[in-house]
């Protein structure tokens, strides 16, 4: 059985288990979220021992350097001593510089960081309540495009951060965020290529911004976005999302409404259904899936099954922490 060395102490780590689930047995304190590997929260360094190759999937190249792998995903091989320390994580203060409603539940933030703030469209970043207590939100701006960064945030009843967003976020106000993580991004190289993106409620925020960064950089195949909600007052973006399709006849919007009647532009019943009927042969194309985790696991299923292969299937599941 694997001996884990953190803080000084030594804890065993039953076979098969995680370096997150062998630590947290013995109550060691340990940061998560996702617990599945994407959101990066369970970070920490490997100070010796062997690091599995699958505990370092999408980390950058100077954390894998450096040791740094996430403990979710590790199964340890042997003996290591880690550390827990956050120094992997830059904390950047930002200042609130905008708040609007985008609908009854989900509001948008902007923010200007203190300190030059690189990131992709469709990237994510964590926002911290205070040390403690942070959660993952996705970027709903585009670094090249914009001056700030904005954040679409639903509010999730009884939820620590979201609510704390909801009520409290003011003008003038300064925040922690992280640095920008994770994969759900454009990269230039096809700009023929079909895209997909499919989300549901707030995760049309980081969807549009992908869909402003394609189009920046010359993506001149069809994109079709298919925004998905419970009920009509769910929708948002229509406003800025008609001039981009004007300007760029590739792209075209279908909101979707679950409950209700939808839009004279839209349809009605579940958004992955209606774009994959609408989208049957994904073979060669590209796919985004953002929002509610359950819906974006299946739709991963659906449009794999469609004929997209699972390296071009890009998806950011909104999972709780
Ligand atoms: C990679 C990533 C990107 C994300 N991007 C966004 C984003 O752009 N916008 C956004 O609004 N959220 C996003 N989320 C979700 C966000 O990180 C938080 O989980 C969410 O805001 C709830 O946090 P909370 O502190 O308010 O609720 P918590 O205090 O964590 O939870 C309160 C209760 O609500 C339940 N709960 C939590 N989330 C949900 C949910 N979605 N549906 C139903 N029940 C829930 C919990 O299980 C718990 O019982 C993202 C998550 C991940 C992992």
């Amino acid at each position: 059985m694997p001996t884990i060395v953190v803080g000084g102490r030594a804890y065993e780590c039953p076979p098969g288990a995680t370096l997150l689930e062998g630590l947290e047995a013995h109550g060691v304190p340990m940061r998560s979220s996702c617990r599945a590997g994407s959101c990066q929260s369970c970070m920490v360094r490997a100070v010796s021992g062997d690091v599995p190759e699958a505990a370092q999937a999408g980390l950058k190249a100077t954390l894998r350097a450096r040791n740094y792998l996430l403990a979710c995903v590790c199964r340890p091989t042997g003996d290591m001593e880690i550390v827990t320390d956050d120094d992997a994580i830059t904390r950047v203060p930002a200042e609130v510089v905008e708040i609007g409603e985008l609908t009854p539940d989900v509001m948008s933030i902007r923010l200007r960081p203190e300190a030059p703030y690189e990131y992709r469209a469709g990237q994510f970043l964590r926002l911290y309540r205070d040390d403690q207590t942070s959660r993952c939100y996705s970027l709903a701006s585009v670094c090249e495009l914009d001056r700030d960064i904005e954040l679409h945030v639903t509010r999730v009843p009884q939820g620590q951060v979201s609510n704390w967003i909801h009520e409290s976020a003011h003008l003038g106000q300064t925040m922690t965020i992280s640095e920008a993580t994770g994969n759900c991004f454009y990269v230039p190289g096809k700009p023929e290529q079909p895209i997909l993106l499919v989300g549901t409620g707030s995760g049309l925020g980081s969807l549009l911004g992908i869909v402003r960064d394609a189009l920046r950089q010359g993506h001149t195949g069809p994109i079709r976005l298919y925004h998905g909600t419970l009920r009509r007052d769910g929708l948002y973006g229509a406003d800025r999302i008609a001039p981009l399709a004007h300007e760029h006849p590739n792209l075209r919007y279908v909101p979707c409404v679950l409950r209700e009647e939808a839009p004279p532009e839209g349809s009605q019943g579940s958004v992955v259904q209606v774009a994959l009927t609408q989208n049957q042969d994904l073979t060669g194309w590209r796919v985004f899936l953002c929002g509610d985790a359950n819906l974006v696991a299946g739709a991963k299923r659906e449009a794999f099954l469609a004929g997209a292969s699972m390296d071009a299937i890009h998806a950011d599941p909104f999972l709780p922490s």
